[in-house]
């Protein structure tokens, strides 16, 4: 049955929320005992104190993780063993949609009808399977010859830390968790000061399916400290890190100061969506491209936060566009009336707010461009579309990471390529055509991790997802994810 409203209100007011680390298995206080609030950016409120760990902690929860991965209390189980236990976590996930559900979106802001129905069974589906993968990935024999035998077999890594951002908390870090874990590796999981809730029930879900103490440790901290120490920290296997460029470059910097550690990185976008005038259905691509930047206020890596329309359709588009767009209405997250939720932050709404800005003084403002409040509070942004945006201006190229479109007209399909591909990302492209061969030209030469025709932002457990140039190095889910978080070795047996 779906809740309502005052429903969720009801729920809202009953849950306890976690407020201590997880290390070692144990909740635990900062060693400095120093603290910081988790705010509800739609209302204000403060939800719950959480440990700042640094340094000192994540040590020690490396040590946990460490002591964790040698004795191998996990690592050394069987895969159907690690699966029975994943599978389990799955289960649990599900049991605890509402509440998983409400902590994130009272934590960032989300829809909660948005966490309940997309990021917890998505989340759910990923540990499954994983789960379900692991005691099906074969190891290999190479062809050697007679009187030799070469094993080459993947081991986990060890120690993982996996460094998550605000947008989808929970998503974020089962996309790294699932594989990492079923794998045999130990995780410290740092989430995104903004959003530390979601990650600490997860560990506690993850304790209760029967995950040994150790095995996945939560430091709840900032970035400059807890997620530095992680990614200096010596004995640190991998870091498996979402978040922006500009961080992602630092854990380069962290590895090559410290132990050289394998660092992966999905990081920022600004994706282009093509809509070509032999598009057969204008209608459903104006609906998905309002979809494409709006879903989840913007706060979308893979964004559609450029949209290139074919001249002869430009204008009959934008008509439709704004239709839909009207569609997307700010407003409280716990109500499933609403269709957008709030901002993450006052700082990531200033931020927003400074784009349209710029984008008033130098762009045509087709729609939106208001902060608003909702009850007198909270950091909402209107859906917001920008037309006649250079491709070289700041709106066309920054990644804004919130509800803002740029509008660009093109003339032919090079100029659309060429445009698309004038980014220093390149982690999506959508395209629009009922062109067969068209789809394939372009698509191959969009320089995009995925390109999605006749969709947008496609995303499934079964297929690789990450980035090229300055998106990011290595990719999240589907089996190639396991390279991540093993090493070959190779056993060469001489008879
Ligand atoms: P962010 O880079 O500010 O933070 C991400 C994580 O890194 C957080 O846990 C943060 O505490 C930590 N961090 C911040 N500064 C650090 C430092 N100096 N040293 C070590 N750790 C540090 O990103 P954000 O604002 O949380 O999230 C938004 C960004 O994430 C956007 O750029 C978005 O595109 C990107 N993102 C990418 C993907 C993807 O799969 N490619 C998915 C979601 C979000």
């Amino acid at each position: 049955m779906e809740l309502s409203h005052k429903d969720w209100i009801a729920k809202a007011q009953a849950i306890t929320f976690p407020t201590r680390a997880i290390i070692d298995g144990k909740p635990v206080e900062a060693l400095s005992g120093r603290t910081f609030d988790s705010i509800n950016p739609a209302t204000g409120q403060v939800l719950a104190t959480l440990p700042a760990c640094e340094a000192v902690d994540v040590d020690f929860a490396v040590q946990s993780a460490r002591a964790a991965f040698e004795d191998g209390r996990w690592s050394a189980r069987s895969p159907a063993e690690r699966k029975a236990v994943l599978l389990r976590l799955a289960d649990l996930i599900r049991e605890n949609t509402e509440e998983l559900a409400l902590l994130e979106s009272l934590d960032m802001g989300k829809l909660v009808k948005d966490a309940a129905t997309i990021d917890v069974p998505g989340a759910a589906a990923i540990f499954q399977w994983y789960a379900e993968a692991i005691d099906k990935v074969y190891d290999e024999i190479a062809p050697t010859g007679e009187g030799d035998l070469a094993l080459v077999r993947r081991e986990p890594l060890g120690v993982i830390g996996a460094v998550v951002p605000w947008n989808f908390p929970l998503d974020m870090a089962t996309w790294k968790c699932a594989p990492a874990l079923a794998m045999g590796n130990s995780v410290i999981l740092k989430p995104a000061e903004q959003s530390p809730l979601s990650a600490l029930r997860l560990a506690e879900l993850a304790l209760e399916a029967g995950l040994p103490e150790g095995v996945l440790n939560v430091v709840t901290g900032f970035g400059e400290t807890a997620g530095k120490a992680l990614g200096l920290h010596m004995d640190v296997d991998c870091i498996a890190f979402t978040g922006s460029t500009e961080v992602g470059k630092y854990f380069l910097e962290y590895s090559g100061q410290s132990n050289m550690k394998q660092i992966w990185l999905e990081c920022g976008g600004k994706s282009p969506n093509l809509v070509f005038a032999d598009c057969d259905d204008l209608d459903k691509a104006a609906e998905m491209a309002a979809l494409g930047i709006f879903f989840n206020q913007g706060e979308v890596c893979t964004a559609n936060s450029r949209l290139l329309l074919e001249k002869s359709i430009a204008d009959e588009f934008l008509g439709r566009l704004t239709e839909k767009a009207a569609s997307f209405r700010p407003g409280d997250p716990l109500d499933p009336a609403s269709t957008m939720g709030a901002i993450v932050d006052e700082s990531q709404t200033a931020r927003i707010m400074s784009y349209i800005e710029h984008g008033r003084k130098t762009c045509n403002l087709l729609y939106g461009g208001d902060r608003l409040k909702i009850d007198g509070k909270g950091c909402f942004v209107e859906p917001t579309i920008f037309s006649n945006v250079a491709p070289d201006n700041r709106l066309g190229i920054e990644e804004i990471f919130g509800p803002v479109l740029a509008v660009t007209v093109f003339q032919t399909e090079e100029e659309a390529i060429s445009i698309a591909n004038n980014t220093v990302y390149g982690l999506a492209a959508s395209m629009w055509t009922s062109n067969l061969s068209r789809a394939h030209r372009v698509s191959a030469k969009l320089r995009a991790g995925t390109v999605s025709v006749n969709t947008v932002d496609a995303v499934s457990p079964m297929t690789p997802f990450g980035g090229f140039k300055q998106s990011g190095i290595g990719r999240d889910l589907s089996l190639h994810a396991f390279d991540k978080y093993s090493g070959l070795k190779t056993t060469w047996i001489k008879y």
